[in-house]
């Protein structure tokens, strides 16, 4: 079972991951919906994925912990996406945040080759 630094297990419940998000010291108020289970979202389709209630918590922790700003330009105030370098671990990038990178529209769109 792979292990986070926060050291919960993979498959930890919403409530252990919970806690370990907040004793790692990030600001997060627990949701009034439950997070998806890593099985549901790993199940759903990649736009009922955008849409979880899991991923836009994590989304905005991402956006959050960039200080809102691209990572590769540094632009702020402009639209911003957070990118998945793999999927590999969909449904917990919160336990592997090096997977994804925030990047403005046109960072986005040169790294997808556009
Ligand atoms: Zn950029
Ligand atoms: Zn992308």
């Amino acid at each position: 079972m792979a292990k986070s630094r926060f050291n919960v297990g993979y498959n930890a419940s919403r409530k252990q991951r919970e806690k370990a998000w907040e004793n790692s010291g990030r600001t997060f108020k627990p949701a009034k919906r439950r997070w998806e289970s890593p099985d549901e979202l790993r199940a759903m389709s990649y736009p009922g994925y955008l849409k979880s209630q899991y991923w836009r918590e994590n989304r905005y922790q991402f956006l959050k912990a960039a200080s809102f700003r691209c990572q590769k330009c540094r632009a702020k105030d402009v639209e911003l996406h957070v990118h998945h370098k793999t999927y590999e671990h969909r449904g917990c990038e919160w336990m592997f945040p090096k997977d994804v990178i925030v990047f403005c529209k046109e960072c986005h769109k040169k790294e997808h080759g556009q």
